[in-house]
């Protein structure tokens, strides 16, 4: 097993140019999005673009484990309304039927906000169902819950919250979490120093259980532990720092997963690729 370190790409032109966009940056995972991820609608995938982003996969050597789709940002599985809620898990299963044909196995997703509209243990419970519909009607694909900074009413800031999701999920198999460092210190687990670092992880054991983690997003954070502000920036530029980075990548937990840099400058991707894929020893360096 290895490191899986790469960016979350662009895909102007179509979902095709992922492949190739990663691998120009030195990539060794990358992350998607497989539709307009500030609108409700999307044409359809057509089936030249579907076998064109196959074909680029193999050709760059990205195989499943090493992509990690994401979803829109409208979505909100946990929404009172019904109108949202009806367009929410409709868009959520077209994002999970696009993976299906895209031949991708991760599909990450914030878990949803309360809106102020109910109680948060309610608004988890609903956001339980959402996945357990989406899960029935497809096949394959795993819902990569991402824990958030907690900002507004954005719930799964807390790893109590995402297993209270995941203790109502049916079919454990196809549930994962991502978690997203920047997130996750905007929420108060203080993972830039050492102690820090060691019992987040411990916690994230105790709490949820590690055989769920299933992905990384990268982030350092313009903003302080436990500030519950999502602002990401560049690696070692902010408020983490650069011992968070070497802890992790010379950490075997998080080999064969997706490592996602979300960072706010994609010129410095490259660059900061490397500087990963150095700190893990060159493992995995494609
Ligand atoms: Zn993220
Ligand atoms: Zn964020």
């Amino acid at each position: 097993m290895e490191k899986y370190i790469g960016a979350h790409v662009a895909v102007e032109g179509g979902v095709a140019s992922a492949p190739l966009n990663a691998r120009a940056i030195g990539a060794g995972a990358f992350a998607l999005f497989t539709r307009n991820p500030s609108r409700w609608r999307s044409e359809p995938l057509l089936p030249s673009e579907i076998d064109a982003f196959k074909r680029n996969c193999e050709e760059c050597g990205y195989s499943a484990a090493q992509i990690l789709a994401h979803d829109s940002y409208l979505i909100n599985l946990g929404a009172k309304d019904p109108k949202k809620l009806f367009l929410s898990r409709t868009a959520f299963l077209d994002e999970m039927e696009r993976c299906e044909q895209l031949g991708l196995t991760m599909l990450n997703f914030h878990p949803g906000s309360h809106l102020n509209e109910m109680s948060p243990e309610e608004c988890l419970d609903r956001i339980a169902d959402s996945i357990n519909k989406t899960l029935d009607a497809t096949t394959g694909v795993k819902a990569v819950i991402e824990n958030t900074a907690g900002q507004g009413s954005n719930l799964g800031y807390s790893f109590e919250q995402i297993a209270h999701i995941i203790d109502r999920i049916e079919d454990k198999s196809r549930v994962g979490v991502c978690i997203d460092s920047c997130h996750a210190y905007a929420a108060g687990y203080d993972l830039a120093t050492d102690e820090g670092y060691a019992a987040m992880w411990n916690e994230f054991d105790r709490v949820i259980g590690l055989k769920y983690l299933s992905g990384m997003h990268l982030n350092d954070s313009k903003k302080g532990l436990g500030s519950h502000v999502d602002r990401h920036e560049s690696m070692g530029k902010g408020a983490i720092g650069m011992r968070f980075f070497e802890l992790l990548m010379a950490d075997k937990r998080m080999n064969g997963i997706p490592l996602i840099l979300e960072t706010p400058d994609p010129s410095l991707w490259a660059e900061e690729i490397a500087v990963l894929y150095r700190l893990a020893g060159g493992e995995g360096k494609p």
